[in-house]
């Protein structure tokens, strides 16, 4: 590791691909002849416009967006849209949600502020340890759509199928899997992603809306929370985010110079696999989550004694092993190992682990 870098497993903001920080580097003081870094330029002139188009265009390239879908830049992090969601969708009054563990409870929460919400499964009855079946949900017609968080940052599930909608809208949270798979957007209405997870900087998400859906007739909504502003802006209705686009228009190019989603993929089973295979071998270790559901971005775990995995986590963090600590409603630790942690980093952490157990004749 160079820089004296360490291994950093933190759920977000997190860890950055280090060809994309060294480019940031070197163009920090003067961007391309342009005499200034990005955060010091105008969001209306032509060098950052070239930017943000170019952000859009990769990100459309990596994820195959049709052209019938709009891709806007948006800040107040994911958690706006917990509130935009239901303030521009809910036409009927009424949406349906799949309740599967702290990030689907708080858009539950924010969503009934604006209408109705039917909670149309959860797994809520076992601390979200995995995802209901969604293959015949009882979604009324009049729904507005069908709510999702596709990866459970805190709990460590994903969707490894998505609900049968019933031919509604769905509605996706992919913060913390945002571009770790290909994701074919047409079987969605809306996909958003805060970036801080998987992609960029804190302070933005990602907006992927079926045009359709963007509405014009919603003059007591502030113009600031309308869809229809961002879109009609190109996402610059004020300034937006500069320095959060700058940066993930990098990782989008360096994703596509990588091979894709498709290559991404590969490599995050490979690396979780690792993570895994010591999970259900290991004597003192054991995942929270039922295997079909398993998280490739962040992974629980747990020893069952709750002054055992402190002690763990001293451990991992003397050997250089950062913000594992598992998030308070889990417990235990937490490893999020998102598309920039190599496998080397998932492999040095099994061995640490594997070497607590020896010394704890638990091997
Ligand atoms: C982190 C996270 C959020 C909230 O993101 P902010 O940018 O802090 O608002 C929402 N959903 C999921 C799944 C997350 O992981």
């Amino acid at each position: 590791m160079k820089y004296g870098r360490i291994y950093n497993f933190s759920a977000g903001p997190a860890t950055m691909p280090e060809p994309v920080l060294e480019e940031i580097r070197d163009e920090m003081m003067n961007y391309r002849g342009s005499g200034m870094c990005v955060m010091e330029m105008s969001h209306r002139s032509k060098v950052f416009q070239q930017i943000a188009d170019e952000a859009e265009q990769d990100l459309r390239d990596l994820m195959g967006i049709p052209d019938n879908y709009k891709v806007l830049f948006i800040q107040g992090g994911a958690t706006l849209q917990f509130s935009m969601i239901p303030m521009n969708l809910m036409k009927n009054g009424l949406a349906c949600y799949v309740e599967t563990g702290a990030w689907s409870k708080k858009a539950i929460a924010e969503a009934k502020r604006v209408g109705e919400v039917k909670v149309v499964a959860s797994s809520k009855d076992k601390n979200f340890s995995y995802i209901p079946d969604c293959s015949d949900l009882d979604i009324p017609d009049e729904a507005d759509y069908v709510y999702i968080c596709e990866n459970e940052t805190i709990h460590g599930l994903t969707y490894h199928t998505l609900p049968n909608t019933k031919g509604h809208v769905l509605v996706s949270d992919q913060s913390s899997m945002f571009l770790s798979r290909p994701c074919n957007v047409s079987d969605y209405g809306l996909i958003y992603a805060g970036v801080q997870k998987n992609v960029g900087p804190a302070g933005m998400v990602v907006t992927i809306i079926r045009e359709d859906l963007i509405r014009d007739d919603l003059d007591d909504l502030p113009i600031y929370l309308r869809y229809k502003t961002h879109a009609d802006a190109g996402s610059m209705y004020n300034t937006p985010n500069c320095w959060a686009i700058y940066v993930c228009g990098k990782v989008f190019k360096y994703l596509k110079s990588i091979g894709g989603l498709g290559e991404m993929e590969r490599i995050n089973q490979a690396k979780a696999q690792v993570m895994y295979d010591f999970l259900d071998h290991s004597k003192l270790f054991y995942g929270t989550v039922e295997k079909k559901d398993r998280s490739l971005m962040n992974i629980p775990f747990v020893t069952g004694d709750p002054a055992l995995d402190a002690e763990v986590v001293a451990y991992t963090k003397a050997a250089g092993f950062e913000n594992l600590k598992g998030h308070k409603s889990v417990g235990g630790l937490r490893a999020s190992i998102y598309n920039a942690m190599p496998q080397a980093g998932v492999e040095a952490l099994v061995d640490c682990l594997k070497k607590f157990e020896l010394e704890h004749g638990k091997e």
